[in-house]
This record gives C-alpha cells, sequence and structure tokens, in this order.
C-alpha cells in the first residue's frame, strides 16, 4: 500500500511516520492520580497489543503516576495537558515520552518557548491535538462553524507558535465526531504539511457505533495511505480499543496485524454450520502473529473459487467439506474433522 511520505518522529524508541508500520495507542481512564489503577491499565494495554499510552495529567497529583507507570511497565508514555505549561515541563522532567498539548492555549509566547525547550532538550515530541469541538475564536469567525479548512487552519496557527522556537519534533492530529469533517480535515492536512498524522474520530461512541465510525474515518484514510498512528475512541474499557484498532489496520489490509478471516453470509445452499465454524476459526486464530487469509465457506460449489484470494479456506458440503489453498482443492475431509484439519494446516503454514 503506497502510504503520504511524512517525518518520521521517535516516540520513546516507537518511529512514527515515514511508512514505519502504524502504531495503535491508546488513552488510561483510570483516576489521574491513581498510580496503581494506572500500572494496572497500562499492562492490560500492552499486553493487547497497544505501543503508546497516553494518560491525563489534569493536575500536579498526576505527575507522580508518569515515574510510577514507567517503574513498572516498558511503554512509551503521553502527558495529555491542557493550558498549564507547567505541567508539561513538569511531566518532561518526569520523563515522560510526548506531550499532547495545543501551544496556543498556554499563553504568551514565553511559555511555548519554555515548553519547546525542555522538549527540545529531552527528546520528546509534541503532539498538536487540534479537536473540531474547541477551534480558536479567531478561526471560528472566520469559517462561521467547525469545518475542516478551519481545522487545518488551527493546527498550522499552533505548528508556527512551535516552529518559531525551531521546534519540529511535532506530530499532529485533527479530530472531530463529525466523520466526514475528520477525513476532509486530514485528507487536507496530508497535503499542507508532512508532519506525522494520529487519525482519531473523537468521541465516536459505543462499542458498535464506535467501531463503525472509527472504521469508516480511520479506515477510509488509511487505505488513501493517510495517517501514521491511530487511536480508535470508544466509550468503553480502552482496552476493547485495540482489538478495534488491530481489526480496522487488518480490514485495510494492513501487514502486521494478524490473519484476516473470509466468511461466506450462508444462503439456501448452506449445508454445515458456517456461522459456528467462522466464529471458532476467529477465537482459535486469536493471537496469531501470521498475516494469512483464511476463508471459511459454505458450500463447495463456489466456496472454493469466490474465496481465491484466501491463503487456505475450508467449504462444507453434504457431510463432507473441502480444505483448500489458495482456491485450489487439496483435500476432502468428513465434515467434523475439516476444522481441525484447517487449524493443523495454518500452523503449518
Ligand atoms: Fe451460499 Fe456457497 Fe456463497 Fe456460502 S459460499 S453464500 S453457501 S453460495
Amino acid at each position: 500500500m503506497d502510504r503520504k511520505n511524512t517525518r518520521i518522529i521517535t516516540v520513546g524508541g516507537i518511529a512514527i511516520g515515514g511508512g514505519n508500520p502504524i502504531v495503535i495507542q491508546s488513552m488510561l481512564n483510570t483516576p489521574s492520580g491513581d498510580i496503581l489503577a494506572g500500572v494496572a491499565q497500562t499492562s492490560a494495554l500492552k499486553e493487547a497489543g497497544c505501543r503508546i499510552v497516553r494518560l491525563a495529567i489534569p493536575d500536579m497529583g498526576a505527575i507522580p503516576v508518569i515515574a510510577g507507570i514507567k517503574s513498572e511497565v516498558q511503554i512509551p508514555l503521553v502527558a495529555d495537558i491542557h493550558f498549564d505549561y507547567r505541567l508539561a515541563l513538569a511531566a518532561v522532567e518526569a520523563g515522560v515520552d510526548k506531550i499532547r498539548i495545543n501551544p496556543g492555549n498556554i499563553g504568551d509566547s514565553d511559555r511555548v518557548k519554555k515548553v519547546a525547550d525542555a522538549c527540545r532538550l529531552a527528546g520528546v515530541p509534541i503532539r498538536i491535538g487540534v479537536n473540531a469541538g474547541s477551534l480558536e475564536k479567531e478561526i471560528l469567525a472566520k469559517h462561521g462553524h467547525p469545518t475542516a479548512t478551519g481545522m487545518v487552519d488551527s493546527a498550522l496557527f499552533h505548528i508556527g507558535l512551535l516552529e518559531r522556537f525551531d521546534f519540529e519534533n511535532i506530530i499532529v492530529s485533527l479530530k472531530s465526531s463529525d466523520v466526514k469533517m475528520t477525513m476532509d480535515a486530514y485528507r487536507l492536512a496530508s497535503e499542507s504539511f508532512d508532519y506525522p498524522l494520529h487519525l482519531g474520530v473523537t468521541e465516536a461512541g459505543t462499542e458498535r457505533m464506535g467501531l463503525i465510525k472509527s472504521s469508516i474515518g480511520i479506515g477510509s484514510l488509511l487505505a488513501d495511505g493517510i495517517g501514521d498512528t491511530i487511536r480508535v475512541t470508544l466509550t468503553a474499557d480502552p482496552v476493547a480499543e485495540i482489538a478495534a484498532a488491530r481489526d480496522i489496520l487488518k480490514a485495510v489490509g494492513m501487514p502486521g496485524f494478524g490473519p484476516v478471516v473470509i466468511s461466506c453470509p450462508t444462503c439456501g445452499r448452506t449445508k454445515i454450520d458456517v456461522i459456528g465454524l467462522a466464529h471458532e476459526v476467529e477465537k482459535r486464530l486469536e493471537g496469531c502473529k501470521k498475516d494469512i487469509k483464511v476463508a471459511v465457506m459454505g458450500c463447495a460449489v463456489n466456496g472454493p473459487g469466490e474465496a481465491r484470494e484466501a491463503d487456505i479456506g475450508i467449504a462444507g458440503g453434504d457431510g463432507k467439506g473441502l480444505l483448500f489453498k489458495k482456491g485450489v482443492i487439496v483435500s476432502s475431509l468428513p465434515e467434523k474433522e475439516l476444522l481441525e484439519a484447517l487449524m493443523k494446516n495454518i500452523e503449518e503454514l
């Protein structure tokens, strides 16, 4: 897949941009000063496949959580800061790996310089996080209401504030809860500058609707080669965001995120339990790292042909079924042996 060329920005040893693999991130929702809860959730996120974790730093009471997590879990941490530049300085001092702050919101240029200098000295990048719901009033006045162009104007304004102090270690996000506006903003941004883009549809909703909105927004952009790191926002346990992110990445064909299961919708020709089999195959492949396509099809007549692009698959018949590889039938088996034969052959791939 062709990806837009962006600069490489390194966050705690993880390279973002420049065609590097898409990085999945999430954010803690544990109480901001609670070290133990923060450590536990960070471990769970890491275990699930999250590579960068953000935490809210609303006040100085949250600063010790950075060191607390770092001493227990090896994963880059991002401090999410609004308005107070002193919190940014304290987070850098505490060893955070990235700051999410909008320099236009922290006061005069002296403060911006202090944050830029501290981040430069520590090698800490800054993510500018534009949100359609909190655009600067001058930008809103110009555009009348939040728009994709207004969001990019806002990003350029914040970028300019940092560049004025020769700070270019920047990642940018442009989030809206409106999927179309989010997509338009990122597309325009990718034509306007080459800083890496952190993709996300904000306030996307509960697990089902949030996944749908994120799949459309993030997935379409990724399919166009836009985006370097993603966060799926769900009103749910953040661990659920990681599986959702991985599924979006798999669905757009990004390598490195494990098997994709292709399964037919079933019809009047179906003679085996395709629904049960497809779920079982998906469950057994959880944790499998192979970038393969696995097909579960309902009939021998159409199945192998329709799933020709699959690396391996099964197709059900009347009491019997077929095992096929790349559309070519390799064996005919009793129905009850199909699943185990498929799993064994996947192991050998
Ligand atoms: Fe029907 Fe066969 Fe197509 Fe499944 S693969 S939907 S059973 S025709």
